[in-house]
This record gives C-alpha cells, sequence and structure tokens, in this order.
C-alpha cells in the first residue's frame, strides 16, 4: 500500500463525517449554486485517493519539481541558546517557490487535471497563495487567473509581477474593501460560472467542505516525511510540535499524522499582533466566536453584532479574521494546545534565527520559533521539538526592515 491509498486506510482520526462536519465545525455554508461544484469536487477527490497513477504522478513531482523530502534539521546553536530540549527545524523553507503552499497548489491541480479541467483560480491576500498556484498552472500548462484585492496589489508589487511572470492573469478586485475577503468573493462568482473548466484552487484548510479535507491531505506529507527522519536520526518520536496557525494548513500538515500519539504535545501559533488586549491581532482562539465566514463553520474575529473584525499582524499569511474547522474542533477536543506570539516576538525570534542558525525564517513561522524560545528553555535537555520551518523570510525582510530599523531609531 502506498502512502495515498493509507491516507484514508489508516485515519484514526474519524473527521470530517460525511457532512463534511469537524464536531460542529465545518460543513458547506454557501448558496445552492456552488452545491454540484462541491460535490462533483468532493466525488473526483475520493476517486483519485484510490488511483495508484495519481498518487505516482504526485510523488514525482513532490520529488523532483518540489524538492521533498525536505531535511529535517537539527538547529544546533538555537538548541545550545535556548539551554533546553533539542530543536529541530522541518525545512517547507526549501520547498521549491519557499514555502510549504506550493505542496497544496500542486495537488490541487493536479486533481484539476484529473477532472478534465484546463483553468485553475484562486484568491490572493499577500500573493504567496497567488504565486505557489500560478507555478503549479505554469507547471501543467493551465490557464491561471488570480484574484486580489486592489489595495493588496499596491501592497504587494513584486509578488503580483512574480505571478504575471509565470504566466498568471492577476485581475484585480475593486469592490468592498478591496482586500482578500472581497477576492475571495469574487473568485467563488467566477468558480460558479465557469465551474464546468475551471477548478477553484482554495489555499489552506478553509472554506467548504471538501477543501479543508483535500488540503490537509495534500500537506500531511510534512508530517510523514518528520516521522521518518526523527526516527532515523533520534530513534524515537519528538516531544512537543510546534507550528504556526494562519488558516491551519503547515499546522495541520505536521500534526495530523502524530495526532493518535496521545504523548505528543502539539501546540499552534497564532498571531499576537499588538497584544489581545490592543483587539490589533489575529488570535481567533483568543476572542473569536462561532460564526460562518467563506462557506464554513469555525471560529471567527467579529463584533457584537456579527461583523468581521478588522485584524492585525505583521506577517500577511496570518492575517485572517476565521481559522480552519479542523483546528476548531481539535482546539475543543484539547488535543492540540493554542498559543500566540506577539509582532514583537515574532520580529525579535525573525533575527535570532537568523543570526545563529542563517535561516532567515518567514514571519508566520518566526511565530512559532518565537513560542519555543518561551517553552525550550523550561523542558528538559533529553526533550525533542520540532519546529515547522512553513517558509523562508526573503520575502520578508522589507517589512521586517521597516519595524527592526524603526526600533534602532529609538534612544
Ligand atoms: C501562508 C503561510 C502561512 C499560513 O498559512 P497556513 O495555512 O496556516 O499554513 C504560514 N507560513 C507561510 C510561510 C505562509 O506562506
Amino acid at each position: 500500500m502506498n502512502e495515498f491509498e493509507s491516507l484514508s486506510a489508516t485515519q484514526s482520526h474519524p473527521y470530517p463525517d460525511s457532512r463534511g462536519r469537524y464536531g460542529t465545525y465545518g460543513g458547506k455554508y454557501i448558496p445552492e449554486t456552488l452545491m454540484t461544484a462541491l460535490d462533483e469536487l468532493e466525488a473526483a477527490y475520493r476517486a483519485a485517493q484510490k488511483d495508484a497513477a495519481f498518487h505516482e504522478t504526485l510523488a514525482r513531482y513532490q520529488a523532483d519539481y518540489i524538492g521533498r523530502p525536505t531535511p529535517l534539521y537539527l538547529a544546533q546553536r538555537l538548541t545550545d541558546h535556548l539551554g533546553g530540549a533539542k530543536v529541530y527545524f522541518k525545512r517547507e523553507d526549501l520547498a521549491h517557490t519557499g514555502a510549504h503552499k506550493i505542496n497544496n497548489a500542486l495537488g490541487q491541480a493536479l486533481l484539476a487535471q484529473r477532472m478534465g479541467k484546463s483553468r485553475v483560480i484562486a484568491e490572493t491576500g499577500a500573493g504567496q497563495h497567488g504565486v505557489a498556484t500560478a507555478t503549479a498552472a505554469a507547471l501543467l500548462g493551465m490557464d491561471c487567473d488570480i484574484y486580489m484585492g486592489v489595495e493588496d496589489m499596491e501592497r504587494q508589487k513584486l509578488n503580483v509581477f512574480r505571478m504575471r511572470l509565470l504566466g498568471a492573469r492577476v485581475i484585480p478586485v475593486a469592490s468592498g474593501t478591496q482586500t482578500l475577503k472581497d477576492a475571495i468573493n469574487e473568485g467563488l462568482r467566477d468558480w460558479v460560472t465557469n465551474v464546468r473548466h475551471t477548478h477553484y484552487l482554495m489555499g489552506t484548510v478553509q472554506g467548504p467542505h471538501p477543501f479543508p479535507l483535500i488540503c490537509r491531505d495534500f500537506q500531511r506529507i510534512i508530517g510523514q516525511e518528520t516521522r521518518r527522519q526523527i526516527l532515523e536520526k533520534e530513534g524515537r518520536l519528538p516531544d512537543v510540535l510546534l507550528a504556526c496557525v494562519g488558516g491551519g494548513s503547515n499546522s495541520i500538515g505536521l500534526f495530523f499524522d502524530f495526532l493518535s500519539e496521545n504523548r505528543i504535545r502539539m501546540i499552534g501559533v497564532e498571531a499576537g499582533g499588538l497584544g489581545i488586549d490592543s483587539g490589533k491581532h489575529a488570535a481567533r482562539f483568543f476572542g473569536g466566536k462561532l460564526g460562518t465566514l467563506h462557506g464554513s463553520m469555525s471560529y471567527v474575529l467579529q463584533d457584537e453584532n456579527g461583523q468581521i473584525r478588522g485584524t492585525h499582524s505583521v506577517s500577511a499569511g496570518l492575517d485572517y479574521p476565521s481559522v480552519g474547522p479542523e483546528h476548531a474542533y481539535l482546539h475543543e477536543t484539547g488535543r492540540i494546545e493554542y498559543t500566540y506570539a506577539t509582532d514583537q516576538q515574532a520580529l525579535d525570534a525573525f533575527q535570532l534565527t537568523s543570526k545563529l542558525e542563517g535561516i532567515i525564517p518567514a514571519l508566520e513561522s518566526a511565530h512559532a520559533v518565537a513560542h519555543a524560545c518561551e517553552l525550550v528553555p523550561k523542558l528538559p535537555k533529553d526533550n525533542i521539538v520540532v519546529i515547522n520551518m512553513s517558509g523562508r523570510g526573503d520575502k520578508d525582510v522589507q517589512q521586517a526592515a521597516r519595524f527592526i530599523l524603526r526600533e534602532e531609531e529609538q534612544p
């Protein structure tokens, strides 16, 4: 049995149920017009799961194109500095395009191709998911349109250029707040109209069923490799897994295949922004309430009237008002612990990792490192901690410079 077949066969974690629910979370809160498209997608995905040829194709691209397996790296200088448990990085920053998002983008693009679709569309905020989608589309010779808020296009000019270079069309969205939320609405409208030849490529474990399931499965490779690699290096499984949580895909990708190992602590780190009390953050488990956003029931940051609250984070990838439904469920069961790191803590970890390891982490990943800086010194030296280095920080140096230089100028 290959790994892909084992996805369903050995699953000890029974969610989502047949209605796409994770306990009370998840589901399909969508206009009726989208129902057929989602049903068709689910059927195609279930069929692909059982298709050895699909799995072989995916595995070939994972190895030769993405560069998998990504290394599991012992961060010795950070370990010495923190003076507690041994710290490993799972190096998703070394995946092609510099982050884990390509795992999902390529998987879904291959699925779309298998469904006979010639076009993929996606929405993007900071541009990272747009770039991953455009990359997969270029690889497979598919048409690609990326919806992006006008405001975001202005802020992320370089990524807009990158997507166009990769052959994608970037469609400006001028409605509403001209950001991610509006781009998603436009993308879904396009999908309803063009579903016959178009696949909507969801970037994280969000949205209506089956997207959270599909994206999770394509990211599970992170945890599957980590298990093999840590057994090879240490002869045992880790004690703690740490990952940042935006929509939740890199974290669930690392955690999923360890969920049944009850001895292993798993900690998801959200964006604490300027602090929880400031209200300027994206920590959904610290102030969010049950609600639906973009087709799914989960924790959502909203005001008393159910209006979506403005969020803030120094890292664009964590700056989203809702979190994947499976995380909401695993939060409720207590299997995964959630915490947050502030902008300042993340920026400190960003500099520390760069100086000590010669690895400039994505600001998103720096949130996970920031929590490690608090936790690891308290753990015994024979403990093992694995941090998911979800992406590299080249994309963030300008943003980081803005904050760090301002800080240095202060007396
Ligand atoms: C997009 C992104 C994230 C956040 O998304 P998840 O779905 O929570 O993984 C984290 N790290 C990097 C590098 C990203 O690009």
